[in-house]
């Protein structure tokens, strides 16, 4: 382990290293980041002080999203308080909570211009409201500056923070996005701190406290489960009328983080793409680079098309 992912994950530090595969199927290269867009919303984001889960998670998709200004803002500070074994975002004692955070995403969003933007978050367990309170006031930040943009949340799971979803939902973002990540069978290795049951009961309760909001979740794949158990996962995600189903390739960040258990090929995810629409979802991106906020602007136009022909139809 390098000093410097030591230094992200000193949970991890003491954990004997997992293989990392460099070799990489064709269908899993990225180009390097190299355009005057990419560094321009670089700039914009370090003159702000504000974290984004392009860099922190080192997600692949970012120069071809960042070309695009499509940054995805990540809120409550840096580090976060679980311990998840496929996530590179810094682990350890939180930041302080930023107060003036909420109106410098603004700002941010103003000037890049979005009209659609995906804002997350580290977890904060150490919160008595897991940082819900500032999610909405992002939100309310955000319509106050760009009142034609529409706004997706990507939240952490709330556990053990009564009223803390309600908060969020109260505030109207237009896509409520929480990720189940993995088959429930691997959470104990995968997201031991998080619960599946409680996060399929999230995106449900959304549903419950606001059938109009949209609803999305997502899962990786190539972390060690079956098809019958992802099939499950679809299930469980329409039982709790989501939406909107990702899933994409899980990639590992280092040696410490949880081992690839297989690159799952186009054609096997363009399968689980049909499964899934076939299980009534109104959108399903999988592909070996899906990440939740990836096109999330496109697909997100998309999503309402699909819910007025849906009505249009049913009418
Ligand atoms: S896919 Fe999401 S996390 Fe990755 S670079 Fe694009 S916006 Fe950022």
């Amino acid at each position: 382990m390098t000093d410097t992912a030591a230094l992200r994950h000193p949970e991890k530090a003491h954990k004997p290293d997992n293989p990392v595969r460099r070799a990489k199927p064709d269908w899993i290269r990225v180009k390097a980041p190299v355009s005057p867009e990419y560094h321009a919303t670089r700039r914009l984001m370090r003159e702000l002080k504000l974290n984004t889960v392009c860099e922190e998670a080192a997600c692949p998709n970012i120069g071809e999203c960042w070309k695009q200004k499509h940054a995805t803002i990540m809120i409550l500070g840096a580090v976060c308080t679980r311990a998840c074994t496929f996530c590179n975002v810094a682990t350890g004692k939180p930041d302080q909570l930023d107060p003036h955070e909420p109106e410098r995403v603004a700002e941010a969003l103003g000037k890049l211009g979005l009209s659609h933007v995906v804002v997350t978050s580290v977890d904060r367990d150490d919160l008595d409201d897991g940082g819900a309170l500032h999610f909405a006031r992002t939100i309310r930040a955000i319509r106050a500056v760009a009142p034609g943009t529409t706004i997706e949340v990507l939240t952490p799971d709330f556990l053990r923070k009564d009223g803390a979803l309600e908060i969020v939902v109260e505030a109207r973002p237009d896509v409520y996005n929480h990720n189940l990540e993995t088959v429930p069978r691997l959470y104990g290795e995968v997201r031991p701190g998080a619960r599946y049951f409680h996060s399929l009961r999230l995106l449900d309760r959304v549903k419950e406290l606001d059938p109009a909001m949209f609803t999305k979740s997502g899962i990786m794949v190539g972390l060690g489960e079956s098809r019958e158990e992802i099939a499950q996962v679809m299930d469980d995600l329409r039982s709790a009328q989501v939406d909107f189903m990702t899933i994409g390739q899980y990639l590992q960040p280092t040696p410490k983080h949880h081992v690839i258990d297989r690159f799952v090929t186009p054609d096997e995810f363009a399968s689980y793409a049909s499964q899934a629409r076939a299980k009534g979802f109104l959108m399903v991106s999988a592909s070996p680079l899906t990440r939740s906020s990836h096109h999330a602007g496109d697909d997100f136009a998309k999503l309402r098309a699909a819910r007025l022909a849906q009505i249009a139809s049913a009418g």
